[in-house]
C-alpha cells in the first residue's frame, strides 16, 4: 500500500464553465490510498507522457475522450479480427511457404514468392487475378497503369464522383501533361457529386455513351471535403452504371480504404481495385509497391503495360522485398485499425475543442484520413510540429512550409517514418491557405497515434492556439 495522487476528471452537462457547447470539465485533486494496480499504472503512464512535455491536463483530457470511444474501438477491433482471419485464410489457401519469402533477381522467371503473393491478394480481394509488384512505384503509378492499359485511343473515361485525386489530373490530362491519357486520344468526362454528397444519377446517365469504356471511382475523399464512399455506396453506383452499360469497366481507387471494412469494392462489382503498398495493405513494412487486383483480362492488360507485351506477368524480379510484402499484408488489418482509432481520437479531441473536423467524431469511417480545420496558419504549423515531435525517426526536425510542386500555396508536412513518405505511418500535412486545414493519417500502433495527437494538442496549447480549460 502506498499513497498516490490522482486527478478525477468531472464532466458536467452544462458547458458554461469551459465555454464549449454542451461539454465542460473540471479537475479535482484527491489523495487516495490505492492498492498497487490501476491508478498507479496510470500514474506511471502520466510520468512517461510528462517526459515528452505533455501536461497532466492534456493527458486527462485525452483519457476522458478515450473513455467515450470504447464501444467504437471495440467495433474496429472486430473488423480487424475478421480481416486478420481473412488474410490468414488467403495465405493458407495459396500455400504460402518459407520458400515464398525468397526473392529472385534478373528477369525473375518462375518467382514462386511473387506469383503466390499475387494469388493471396486475388483471394483477399475476391478477384480473378492480381498484380503486386515493387516495380509499381506508388499509388499514382498503379492507377496510371490500370487506366492506360485498359483504355485505347477513342475510349472515354468517366469519373461519376467528381474530381479525382490531384496527381491523377496529369495522368488523365485534366491538367495538360506529357504522356497523359489525353495525348493518347482518351477523352475524359466528369460528373460531380450533388451538394449533399449524393450521386447525380441523372447526370451520370446522361454522361454514359457508346465511347464510355471505363468508370473510375475514388473511395477515399483524398484532400477534398466530400464524404468518403462506403463499399455499399460504391456497389450501388456500380450497379447503376452497369445497368446502363453492362460492358463498361469499373476501376476503384482503393487508396486508404483497404481493410477499413470487412468487404472491398471488388466484392460489389468493381472490375479492378487499385492501391499503394505504402498505405494500408503494406502494413507499414512494404518499402515500395502497388497493386491491381481484378478481372483476369484487366490484370493481364496491366501486366503487359508494366513489363511488355508478350512478357506480362512472367518477368519482374521480386529482389528482397517479399518478406516485407507478406508480413505487411499480414499486419495490415491491425495496422489499419490503429490508424482508424487514431483518426477517430483526433476527430473527437478537436471537435470538442470547437474545430471543424471531417469526418465528424461520430460518423462511420470508410478510410483513415482525418481533416481538422484550424482556421489559422499557426494552428496548421503547431499541429504538424506536434506530430513530428512524436515521431520515432527525425523527431528533432522542425517541419517548415515549402513550395511543393503541383500546389499553388505552401504546404507543411510532418512525417518521421521508417519508410520515406509512407502515409500509413503517423503523418500530417496541410496547405498554408484558407481554410487552414490539416490532413492527418496513419499510425502503425495506436499508442503512437495517441501520443502524436496528444503532442499536437500540447503544442497547440503551448503556442496559444487553443486551450482545454
Ligand atoms: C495516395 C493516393 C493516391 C496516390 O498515391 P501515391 O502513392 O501518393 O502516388 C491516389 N488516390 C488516393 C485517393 C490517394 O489517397
Amino acid at each position: 500500500m502506498n499513497t498516490v495522487k490522482c486527478w478525477f476528471l468531472q464532466v458536467f452537462p452544462c458547458g458554461q464553465e469551459s465555454g464549449l457547447p454542451g461539454w465542460c470539465t473540471k479537475y479535482t485533486k484527491v489523495e487516495k490510498w490505492q492498492k498497487k494496480g490501476g491508478t498507479e499504472r496510470m500514474t506511471d503512464l502520466l510520468e512517461k507522457y510528462r517526459e515528452f512535455g505533455i501536461s497532466e491536463a492534456v493527458y486527462r483530457f485525452g483519457e476522458a475522450i478515450l473513455e467515450s470511444l470504447r464501444e467504437r474501438f471495440r467495433q474496429i477491433d472486430d473488423t480487424a479480427e475478421y480481416n486478420q482471419l481473412k488474410v490468414i485464410r488467403s495465405m493458407q489457401r495459396a500455400n504460402v511457404s518459407e520458400a515464398c519469402l525468397l526473392g529472385t533477381t534478373g528477369y525473375g522467371y518462375n518467382d514462386l514468392g511473387r506469383d503466390t503473393l499475387e494469388a493471396v491478394y486475388a483471394d483477399v480481394f475476391r478477384t480473378e487475378d492480381a498484380l503486386v509488384r515493387p516495380q509499381i512505384t506508388c499509388g499514382t503509378h498503379a492507377l496510371a497503369l490500370a487506366l492506360s492499359s485498359n483504355l485505347r485511343p477513342g475510349d472515354e473515361l468517366l469519373s461519376p464522383v467528381g474530381k479525382p485525386y490531384d496527381t491523377l489530373e496529369e495522368v488523365i490530362g485534366i491538367r495538360p501533361s506529357r504522356g497523359s491519357l489525353a495525348e493518347y486520344g482518351v477523352s475524359y468526362r466528369q460528373v460531380d457529386l450533388l451538394p449533399d454528397g449524393s450521386f447525380d444519377y441523372e447526370g451520370i446517365r446522361a454522361a454514359i455513351h457508346d465511347k464510355t469504356r471505363l468508370v473510375t471511382i475514388q473511395r477515399s475523399k483524398g484532400y477534398q471535403t466530400r464524404p468518403t464512399l462506403s463499399v455499399k455506396r460504391i456497389g450501388e453506383l456500380i450497379s447503376f452504371v452497369k445497368k446502363i452499360k453492362p460492358d463498361v469497366l469499373v476501376m476503384v481507387d482503393n487508396c486508404y480504404g483497404e481493410f477499413v471494412e470487412t468487404t472491398e469494392p471488388s466484392e460489389v462489382g468493381a472490375d479492378m481495385v487499385v492501391g499503394s503498398l505504402i498505405k494500408n495493405p503494406g502494413g507499414g513494412l512494404a518499402p515500395i509497391g502497388g497493386y491491381i487486383a481484378g478481372k483476369k483480362e484487366c490484370v493481364e492488360n496491366a501486366a503487359c503495360r508494366l513489363t511488355s507485351p508478350g512478357l506480362a506477368k512472367e518477368v519482374g524480379a521480386s529482389l528482397g522485398v517479399l518478406p516485407a510484402f507478406y508480413q505487411g499484408l499480414f499486419l495490415a488489418p491491425t495496422v489499419t485499425a490503429s490508424a482508424l482509432k487514431g483518426a477517430i481520437f483526433a476527430a473527437n479531441i478537436y471537435e470538442k475543442l470547437g474545430f471543424a473536423v471531417v469526418p465528424d467524431g461520430t460518423e462511420s469511417r470508410h478510410d483513415i484520413i482525418q481533416a481538422v480545420t484550424f482556421g489559422s496558419p499557426e494552428g496548421v504549423t503547431a499541429f504538424c510540429e506536434g506530430i513530428q515531435a512524436a515521431a520515432p525517426v527525425d523527431s528533432f526536425v522542425k517541419p517548415e512550409p515549402w513550395d511543393m510542386p503541383g500546389y499553388d500555396s505552401k504546404v507543411i508536412m510532418a512525417a518521421g517514418a521508417f519508410v520515406s513518405g509512407s502515409s500509413i505511418e503517423l503523418s500530417a500535412d496541410g496547405p498554408i491557405a484558407p481554410p487552414y486545414a490539416v490532413y492527418f493519417q496513419g499510425g502503425l500502433t495506436f499508442p503512437h497515434a495517441k501520443f502524436g495527437i496528444l503532442k499536437s494538442l500540447q503544442n497547440l496549447i503551448d503556442c496559444g492556439v487553443c486551450s482545454i480549460l
